[in-house]
């Protein structure tokens, strides 16, 4: 147990900020978390579980006095919000974020805040396609990185803490630059959304014509792309709207991978399909020895539920 920050107000109260929170309460590393969320049924529902020590009615309220201020709402939302609280931050806070896009919040929040706050911009690789309040879980950071994108200027020590807070709930923490990040993300999160996106809506095309076999056959393949594809409509409508050229640049290079293995299809060229495939299972190797995922097969699914 040790505390952090003695005041964290969470703006936003969803599956990551939740999240936060039973990460937060695990380790004892807030004097007390406020929380306030835009519709009165969101509070009311983190009040009835018991989310945050005390949800408030306004975002100035849930800042006042709070030395870590967290924004946890949708990335096309953060620079609304942004103008709402910074009349009502302390002097000497640090405000962060959690949202999957960097250079775009960075530019949104940034020209709201008072010089005398820490901005310290950051990402939490982990999440679920589930969203809410009811949604979040203590262990959702475990292992998994946070990266921190400290703009110019930023007061080290304030980095240096979040990083700390970050470790605290379970992270490993690096720092990244904000475009760089936002090319990273691209390749490892939003363009593979898209993807899943996609194949879910072309199964759901042809689901008219072979009439739900789709569905009632669906096999691994398909089954994973339903579960990314599940995932919260704003959160994503606002990730690809605000990191428009890193993802555009993906999809033009996987269009490209597309066309090279639909020729090789088409050609029977097996040679390039069997040496594409091998590259790619040596990726998916990585990341297990990386201890992002399990090796266990169909990622542990129990067999009754196959
Ligand atoms: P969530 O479960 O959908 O919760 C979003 C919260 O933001 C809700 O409390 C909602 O309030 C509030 N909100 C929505 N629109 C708003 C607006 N226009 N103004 C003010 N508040 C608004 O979302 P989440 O999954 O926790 O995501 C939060 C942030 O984390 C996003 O920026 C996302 O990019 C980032 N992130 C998500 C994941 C993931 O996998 N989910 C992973 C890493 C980072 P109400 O409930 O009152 O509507």
């Amino acid at each position: 147990m040790s505390v952090i920050y003695e005041r964290v107000a969470l703006i936003g109260l969803g599956l990551i900020a939740s999240s936060m929170f039973w990460a937060i309460k695990r380790s004892g590393l807030a004097g007390e978390v406020t929380g306030y969320a835009r519709s009165a049924e969101t509070r009311d529902t983190a009040r009835r579980i018991g989310l945050c020590d005390r949800v408030c009615d306004t975002a100035a309220e849930a800042v006042a006095g709070a030395d870590l201020v967290v924004l946890c709402v949708p990335v096309g939302a953060m620079g609304q919000v942004a103008a709402e609280i910074a009349p009502h931050l302390a002097a000497g806070a640090t405000v962060s974020d959690v949202g999957s896009v960097k250079a775009a919040v960075i530019q949104a929040v940034g020209p709201h805040l008072p010089d005398n706050v820490h901005f310290v911009p950051a990402h939490p690789l982990a999440g679920t396609e589930h969203s809410g309040p009811e949604s979040g879980f203590a262990t959702l950071f475990d292992n998994r990185w946070c990266l921190l994108v400290p703009v110019e200027g930023t007061d080290p020590d304030a980095v240096v803490r979040l990083g700390r807070f970050w470790q605290e709930m379970g992270a490993n923490v690096d720092t990244m630059e904000a475009d760089h990040h936002d090319l990273v993300l691209a390749v490892t999160s939003h363009a593979p959304h898209l993807i899943a996106y996609t194949m879910v809506g072309v199964a759901d095309d042809l689901r008219r014509v072979t009439d739900s076999e789709v569905i009632k056959y669906s096999a691994a393949g398909f089954r994973d792309f339903t579960r990314i594809a599940a995932s919260d409509p704003t959160m994503w409508r606002d990730v690809f709207l605000t990191n428009k050229e890193a993802t555009l640049e993906i999809l033009g290079r996987f269009t490209e991978e597309l066309f090279a293995l639909q020729r090789a299809i088409r050609t029977g060229d097996g040679a390039h399909l069997h040496d594409y495939f091998t590259r790619t299972r040596a990726i998916r190797r990585g990341i297990i020895e990386a201890g992002q995922d399990t090796d266990a097969p169909d990622f542990g699914r129990a067999k009754a539920v196959r």
